[in-house]
């Protein structure tokens, strides 16, 4: 008989968005007084750039012709030259030196996020950020390396809090090693962005401990303010013990499309072996790469116009980001996030719980958010909302809300 993987048992079972799906259409039902506004999921809303329409068509045109034909993809890691140059370019304007075989092309951060566990030991301990973007937590918990769900945390991982005291960046853990830490700059869901000292703590950390810092940077196209650093192999010492997450989904609408790159330094080596070498060994026998149209869609991106295009974009949506805290705090909010990412993480008024502050919204303002409480304990009394909506509909909805305040 066959045997299921018991840990997926144990998994409290997709809560949050399926639950605010309820409780949206439960209210929707009943005849809401002006259409509803949301302002809750992660995802894009504004149109691919035109320069990637054009390069993904012109691939597309490419692959319907016998001599321009292309099947799988046989240069390193599954991913075109011309892409990975253009990425470790990328890397080479921010002053980071990255070997084209240190990037690996993907079809999604969230894929590698969660698939980087493969390489590493059932032993490890983990560290995640509190609140967090769940997809750390329950890839863990599938694995076995989370232990017990109980009163909403598992009793194995190190919750790291980040709260509005300590700037909503972890601070070093006391007691237990953390062997495998994810940190997620600019964070969601807190907006918040960390400095180079910050990472820099955390490094250090992972040097001398052996540890390895699992870093995502899905919203680096988000930084606005200077210092910040966009990569972290800014920092000194990270070859030594990080892996990097990216991803077009955010930084040029691919949410849809599919496209995201992960960077493994050779120098980076646990037990005698090279991450980068397992995950190339991992990857080419699990994925067989993206497609080659959205290969050359991504690589537009890079070119100067495709740069220009998509900066228009994210400009769009941080001036959503600036509108969203501008209203908030003019109506006697705490509001956080926004300058250096989508996401605005508002404190709930008068220490109201963060389902009842949404459900206030919902009902009173039309208005859908994302209760602080789903990204984990320490998300309680705050609630998510994202820029990534229509500009227009984005003022409405915080005129609404100052509203009924
Ligand atoms: C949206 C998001 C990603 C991107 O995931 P893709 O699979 O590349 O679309 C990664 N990390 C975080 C924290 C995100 O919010």
């Amino acid at each position: 008989m066959a045997r299921i993987n018991q840990n997926f048992l144990k998994l409290p079972g997709g809560y949050l968005f399926p639950e605010i799906g309820r409780r949206v259409r439960a209210f929707s039902a009943e005849n809401p007084p002006m259409p509803l506004i949301r302002l809750g999921i992660g995802d894009v809303t504004q149109p691919l750039a035109p320069v990637v329409v054009e390069a993904m068509r012109k691939a597309v045109e490419e692959m319907g012709r016998k001599e321009t034909f292309r099947g799988y993809c046989e240069e390193t890691c599954c991913a075109y030259d011309f892409l990975r140059f253009a990425i470790r370019d990328s890397y080479k304007a921010l002053g980071v030196e990255v070997a084209d075989d240190e990037i690996f092309v993907s079809d999604g951060a969230k894929s590698d996020c969660g698939n980087i566990g493969d390489i590493f030991g059932l032993d490890n301990v983990v560290a995640v950020c509190d609140p967090v973007y769940p997809v750390y937590v329950d890839t863990n918990a599938m694995a076995g390396r989370a232990g017990e769900y109980v009163d909403g945390k598992w009793t194995d991982l190190i919750y790291l809090p980040c709260t509005a005291d300590n700037g909503f960046f972890p601070e070093l853990p006391k007691g237990k090693v953390a062997d495998l830490i994810y940190i997620c700059s600019p964070n969601n869901p807190t907006g918040a962005a960390a400095t180079k000292e910050q990472l820099k703590v955390w490094v250090d950390y992972a040097n001398e401990h052996g540890s390895v810092i699992l870093y995502d940077s899905a919203y680096e196209a988000f930084i606005t303010e200077p210092g910040i650093p966009h990569s972290i192999f800014e920092v000194e010492g990270a070859r030594e013990c990080a892996i990097e997450f990216r991803s077009f989904s955010k930084t040029a609408g691919f949410t849809g499309t599919r496209c995201a790159y992960t960077i493994i330094p050779k120098d980076l080596k646990r037990d005698g072996a090279s991450l980068n070498a397992l995950w190339n060994r991992r990857q080419g026998t699990k994925f067989n790469g993206v497609p080659y149209v959205v290969q050359r869609g991504a690589e537009a991106v890079f070119t100067p116009e495709g740069q220009r295009q998509i900066k228009e974009t994210i400009a769009y949506y941080l001036n959503n980001a600036k509108v969203i805290k501008q209203g908030l705090t003019d109506a006697g909010l705490t509001v956080y996030g926004g300058v250096n990412a989508p996401y605005i993480w508002a404190r709930t008024p008068d220490g109201k719980d963060s389902w009842g502050f949404f459900d206030r919204l919902l009902h009173e303002a039309c208005v859908v958010t994302t209760p602080g409480a789903g990204f984990g304990p320490s998300g309680e009394g705050y609630i998510r909302l994202t820029a990534f909506g229509d500009a227009q509909a984005t003022r409405e909805a915080v005129e609404r809300i100052r509203k009924i305040l």
